[in-house]
């Protein structure tokens, strides 16, 4: 097909390993480009993109970007970072090294060819807001010494780097502020309150609320969140962002409880644990930059969204059971051995 082949390009996904990094490359390759995914398998995992194994047009790179990296490509996505508390925090050092140093090298390889470069950043770079909704010209409210700082002060340094490497050097940047996203692929076991609370419901065991249960998250289904990030890196010339991708429909945690015990009913109940330290009450995106500048808005609500992601993990749930227990914050870290 003449048409894909001109318009073929070779696009890099750091962290493509990932929920949704892996998402983004059956996307890129659907549409006829060529990918080249680099991932150290930290939180990512082999199985997300076994289905790629023997695609003409895919690569896989086992490569930690806090290390440089020679690879000529026309388009950067930069996804590589642990994203759940629970991972973010396992190793707070290494975290804030992805986040940095990563943005770093992408940006010295994007420098070198030229090339646009996207940055997934996060709403938790707003921290514990006191605006709601958040729009992108609020600064934030973020604690810099807490147990999420190396988290949201390491993606509010990459995006000061995308921002400082667009100003002196002229670098084409895109910075997306992604918020709470869910989907098939999340790991079971990485803490997030979707996967936690369809899995422990799924093998009948008591949901787990932490706090009271009144505080907001908004929840984006993957392939809207996707759309968004391929929106953004064709969009116009000097748009650089930051711009808020996420759903704006807010739900309490107990809600979303509520509509996950609704489609898994399990007798188990709820169990309520401590707040974690720092975790913001209410989330929620304002998306009117990205309606304008994207023309996007998300298309999936969350009753639609959860039943593919509860196919997802009932689909995984059977064989391995032992594997699939959820973190929660009152248990120490662990995840299956996936690799
Ligand atoms: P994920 O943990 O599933 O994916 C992150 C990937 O990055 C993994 O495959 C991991 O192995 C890889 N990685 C981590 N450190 C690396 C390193 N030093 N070098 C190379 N690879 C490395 O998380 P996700 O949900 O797919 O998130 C992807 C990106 O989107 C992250 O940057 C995250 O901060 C951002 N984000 C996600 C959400 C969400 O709700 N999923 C919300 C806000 C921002
Ligand atoms: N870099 C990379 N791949 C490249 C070009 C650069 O990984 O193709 C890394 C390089 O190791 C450097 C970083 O990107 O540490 C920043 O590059 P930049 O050119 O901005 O800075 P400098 O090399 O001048 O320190
Ligand atoms: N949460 C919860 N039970 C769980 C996991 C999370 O009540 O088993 C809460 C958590 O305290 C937070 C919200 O759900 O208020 C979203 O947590 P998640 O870790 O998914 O994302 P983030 O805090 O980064 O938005």
């Amino acid at each position: 097909m003449p048409h894909l082949y001109e318009s073929r390009k070779r696009i890099l996904v750091t962290g493509g390993a990932g929920f949704l990094g892996s998402h983004l490359i059956d996307r890129l390759l659907a549409a006829g480009h060529e990918v080249i995914c680099v991932d150290n398998l930290f939180t990512g995992t082999k199985r997300n993109i076994e289905h790629l194994h023997d695609h003409p047009r895919f690569e896989f790179t086992r490569h930690d970007v806090c290390f440089p990296l020679y690879v000529e490509v026309d388009e950067i996505y930069n996804l590589a970072c642990p994203a759940s508390p629970i991972h973010y925090q396992h190793d707070p050092v290494q975290t804030t090294k992805t986040s940095v140093h990563g943005a770093i090298n992408m940006l010295g390889l994007a420098k070198r060819l030229r090339c646009r470069i996207l940055q997934a950043s996060t709403s938790e770079v707003y921290g514990d807001p006191e605006v709601h909704p958040q729009r992108e010209d609020y600064w934030g409210r973020v604690n810099p010494i807490g147990p999420r700082s190396c988290y949201d002060e390491g993606k509010r340094c990459a995006e000061t780097l995308f921002f400082d490497y667009h100003r002196q050097h002229g670098l084409p940047i895109k910075v997306a502020r992604i918020f709470n996203t869910y989907g098939p692929r999340m790991h079971p076991a990485d803490g997030r309150v979707v996967s936690n609370f369809i899995v422990q419901a799924l093998q009948g065991e008591p949901i787990t609320i932490y706090g009271d249960g009144s505080q907001t998250r908004s929840f984006c289904y993957v392939d809207d969140l996707i759309e968004g990030l391929i929106g953004l890196m064709a969009s116009a010339d000097g748009f650089t962002g930051p711009v808020n991708i996420g759903n704006p429909d807010e739900f309490t945690i107990k809600e979303l409880a509520d509509k996950v015990v609704g489609l898994i009913p399990t007798n188990a109940g709820i169990v309520r644990k401590p707040l974690p330290q720092d975790d913001p009450r209410h989330r929620r995106p304002d998306i009117s930059l990205a309606r304008e500048k994207l023309e996007w808005n998300p298309t999936v609500s969350l009753d639609e969204g959860l039943i593919p992601t509860i196919e997802h993990f009932r689909g995984i749930a059977a064989p391995q059971r032992g594997d699939l227990r959820p973190s929660t914050n009152g248990g120490s870290t662990r995840w299956a051995n996936r690799h």
